[in-house]
C-alpha cells in the first residue's frame, strides 16, 4: 500500500501508488486506422508504476494518436489498453471517472479561456471526482504553487504567458489525482526562454515518481527524466532503448537517421 491519498496534508503526493507492483499501462496489440491509412501498427508498450517513458520520432508517426488512443479520446480498432489494470469503457460515466485517472497535457494549452485559472483546475475536482468546492480550492492553490503560479491564480488564460499556461495545463491536469501523466509535446508551441520552467515542473514530477508518457524532442529532459525512449515512425515501435543508448548509439538506421535530423 501506498500513501493514504483520502486525507490532504504534508504527507499528500503528488503520484499515486498503483494498486500493486504490476505495470501501470499496457498497451498490447493495439491498432487503428483513420480510414485506409493505418497509424498505429500492432503497438506493444508497458509503463511501470513511476516510469517516465519518453516518445520520440519523426512528425506523422503516430505518437499523438497513440496518447490520444491511451486516454480514449481515439477508438481503437483492435487490441487491449489497460491502466491499472482496467480497460477504459468506450462512454459514460464510467469512462469520464477512469479517464481521470489518465492526465492529459497538450502542445496548445486547452485552457478554459472564459475561466480564472483556479476555476480551471478546480472544475475537473468540483464534476468528476465530486470533490467539495472548498477542498478542491485548497489542493488547486497548492498544485499552482507548485508549478509555481499561485500568484497568477486569479488571472485568465490570455492573461498569462504561454510557460505559465502550460504550467496551469500541468496543475489542472494533477488535481484530478491522475495515475498516470501523458504529455504531447508539452513545450513545441513555447517560445524557447520558456521551455526550461515547463521541463522543470515536469522532471520535478519524474522526480516524485510520477508515472509519466511524454511525446518530446527535448533530449535533455529525456536524459534526465526518463528510463526509457521509444522511437515511433510509420505507425510503428521501432526501438525501445535506454535514453543514454538511444542517443549516443541507437540500435536502428531508422533511429539514427531521424537523429542525424534532429541534433
Ligand atoms: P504524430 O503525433 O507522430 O505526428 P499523429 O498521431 O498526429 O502523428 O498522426 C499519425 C497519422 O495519422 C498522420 O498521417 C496523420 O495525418 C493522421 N491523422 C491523425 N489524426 C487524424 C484524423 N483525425 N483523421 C485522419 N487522419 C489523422
Ligand atoms: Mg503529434
Amino acid at each position: 500500500g501506498g500513501p493514504d491519498l483520502s486525507k490532504d496534508g504534508p504527507e499528500d503526493t503528488i503520484a499515486p501508488a498503483a494498486s500493486g507492483d504490476r505495470p501501470l499501462v499496457v498497451v498490447e496489440n493495439v491498432n487503428k486506422h483513420f480510414g485506409e491509412l493505418h497509424v498505429l501498427k500492432d503497438i506493444n508498450l508497458t509503463v511501470d508504476p513511476g516510469e517516465v517513458v519518453v516518445v520520440i520520432g519523426p512528425s506523422g508517426g503516430g505518437k499523438s494518436t497513440l496518447c490520444r488512443s491511451i486516454n480514449r479520446l481515439e477508438p481503437i480498432d483492435s487490441g487491449t489498453i489497460r491502466v491499472d489494470g482496467k480497460e477504459l469503457p468506450k462512454e459514460g460515466k464510467e469512462l469520464a471517472r477512469l479517464r481521470a485517472d489518465v492526465g492529459m497535457v497538450f502542445q496548445a494549452f486547452n485552457l478554459f479561456a472564459h475561466k480564472s485559472i483556479l476555476e480551471n483546475v478546480t472544475l475537473g475536482p468540483v464534476k468528476v471526482r465530486r470533490q467539495g468546492k472548498q477542498e478542491s480550492e485548497k489542493h488547486a492553490m497548492e498544485l499552482l504553487e507548485r508549478v509555481g503560479i499561485a500568484d497568477q491564480a486569479h488571472k485568465y488564460p490570455a492573461q498569462l504567458s504561454g510557460g505559465q499556461q502550460q504550467r496551469a495545463a500541468i496543475a489542472r491536469s494533477l488535481a484530478m489525482r491522475p495515475k498516470v501523466m501523458l504529455f504531447d509535446e508539452p513545450t513545441s508551441a513555447l517560445d524557447p526562454e520558456m521551455v526550461n520552467e515547463v521541463l522543470d515542473v515536469m522532471t520535478g514530477l519524474a522526480r516524485e515518481g510520477m508515472t509519466m508518457i511524454v511525446v518530446t524532442h527535448e533530449m535533455g529532459f529525456a536524459r534526465r527524466a526518463a528510463q526509457k525512449v521509444v522511437f515511433m515512425a510509420d505507425g510503428q515501435i521501432v526501438e525501445e532503448n535506454t535514453p543514454d543508448e538511444f542517443f549516443t548509439n541507437a540500435r536502428t538506421e531508422r533511429a539514427k537517421d531521424f537523429l542525424s535530423k534532429i541534433l
